[in-house]
């Protein structure tokens, strides 16, 4: 029998240790937040905490990985939450 190895990675907002299968794993690419492309620094929020967490608390967690000013992370974050739960 084979054991089926799952990875844990932490979500950037929450600080918990989760399944990679239950994180999306993100990456800032041109003042955009964007699938990871495989190329550079990549992070991971859960999806609880998008739906849940608010706007300028992700934005904040996001500083350390994205050289942006809090306002235009807010901003990212807004327009990656509205393309992922009503896109
Ligand atoms: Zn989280």
């Amino acid at each position: 029998m084979v054991m089926k190895h799952t990875p844990f990675r932490m979500c950037i907002s929450c600080k918990e240790r989760i399944e990679q299968n239950k994180l999306l794993r993100l990456q800032c690419k041109n003042r955009e937040i964007t699938p990871y492309s495989y190329e550079g620094r990549s992070f991971y929020f859960c999806k609880d905490c998008l739906k849940n967490t608010k706007e300028d608390k992700l934005a904040k967690s996001l500083q350390r990985y994205c050289k942006q000013d809090k306002n235009n992370l807010i901003k990212m974050v807004e327009t990656y939450k509205e393309k992922i739960f009503n896109g």
